[in-house]
């Protein structure tokens, strides 16, 4: 068995040496657990947050043990009930090959009603993400006009198609390639798109919503933020669901420099944590995954191979590297 652990804890950017790949004995299971080959697991962003010593909604991670976060593993042994070699779950115990689970903390996910590594995307975490914090935090109604930034990433991809397939007036994403760009309008079908490094945020959004914007889904902060604070209409809604460009930031941002705009236009803006919207998870699924069995809706998927590469694929994560939600297959 192999896992990963935190070496170190990075200051600005993490890199391979904040990482230790170890390889260990398979452990054995006790009473009212599970020996678990992991299949696929997730990186997420939220996991920079856990490398800091930084008392947050979830306790960092420790110095020197194996790293956590979403995976779906197949069952090598069990002593429950009601669990069987074979069967497929969902646990927090990802960043290794093999995990020791309580059967009380696992979902059984089923593989021939959808791919397991949905599970962990636009069916899982970031899926319910999306759909919660368009719906819910930001109060989305039929008719407005909606800019999502991270907009090709895990969630930022599901956002906009869920707004225009609930009838946005106009769906607008930004993204930071060319490539990216093209599959947010070609694929997807986002109305408008940009690629934020070709220029100033607040030029390109202003050109892209010349009405303005009613909804803004931040994924991003800083420099997004701003523009599109700049871009709301009055009594406008922002959900900020992540802040991707201040993770590795060591120095605080100056943007936004325009937070009185929400006084004038009597802008809400809300912070959203999916873990908050779990009552949401039945009605998601019972929506989205007919949708995304009959390709209405579209998602990526980009997979990294190997455990030893996990490190690899966390740090492609953050510098963009992929397109939809990224995943290591095991
Ligand atoms: P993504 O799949 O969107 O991957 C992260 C993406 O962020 C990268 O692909 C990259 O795309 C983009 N990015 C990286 N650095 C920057 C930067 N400086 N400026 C702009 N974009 C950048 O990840 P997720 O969908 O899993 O997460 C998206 C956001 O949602 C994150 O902020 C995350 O923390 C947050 N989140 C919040 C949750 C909550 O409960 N509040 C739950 C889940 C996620 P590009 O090529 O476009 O730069």
């Amino acid at each position: 068995a192999t896992e990963i652990r935190l070496a170190a804890r990075p200051h600005g950017a993490p890199t391979q040496e904040n990482f230790d790949i170890v390889d260990i004995e398979v452990p054995s299971p006790g009473p009212g657990q599970l020996l678990v080959r992991n299949v696929v697991m997730s990186v997420d962003p939220a996991m920079r947050g856990r490398m800091n010593d930084v008392k947050s909604y979830t306790p960092p991670f420790v110095v020197g043990e194996a790293m956590l976060g979403g995976a779906v593993g197949e069952v090598l042994e069990s002593t429950v009930d009601g669990f069987e070699p074979g069967d497929h779950v969902l646990h927090q115990l990802g960043w290794r090959t093999h995990a020791i689970v309580d059967a009380e903390r696992v979902a059984k996910v089923d593989g021939s009603a959808a791919p397991l590594s949905t599970y962990l995307g636009v069916l899982g975490m970031p899926g319910l993400t999306a759909y919660s914090g368009l719906l819910e935090s930001a109060e989305f109604k039929p008719g407005d006009t909606v800019f999502v930034s991270g907009a090709a990433g895990a969630v930022g991809s599901l956002v906009g198609q869920l707004a225009r397939l609930k009838g946005a007036k106009r769906v607008i994403g930004s993204a930071g390639s060319a490539e990216k760009v093209r599959y947010l309008t070609e694929t997807l079908g986002f109305d408008a798109a940009f690629n934020y490094k070709d220029g100033p945020v607040a030029e390109q959004l202003a050109a892209a919503a010349p009405e303005g914007i009613d909804v803004y889904f931040d994924n991003v902060g800083g420099e997004h933020l701003e523009a599109a604070i700049a871009s709301i209409n009055l009594h406008g809604r922002i959900a900020v669901c992540g802040m991707i460009s201040q993770y590795n930031a060591t120095e605080p941002n100056p943007a936004p420099r325009n937070l009185m705009q929400l006084v004038a236009k009597r802008i809400t803006m809300r912070g959203m944590l999916v873990l908050d919207h779990w009552h949401l998870r039945e009605q998601f699924l019972s929506e989205v995954a007919p949708l995304v069995a009959s390709g209405e809706i579209k998602y990526s998927e980009t997979f990294v191979d190997g455990i030893r590469n996990a490190p690899q694929a966390f740090l492609g994560l953050l510098n963009g590297a992929n397109t939809g939600k990224m995943l290591v297959r095991l």
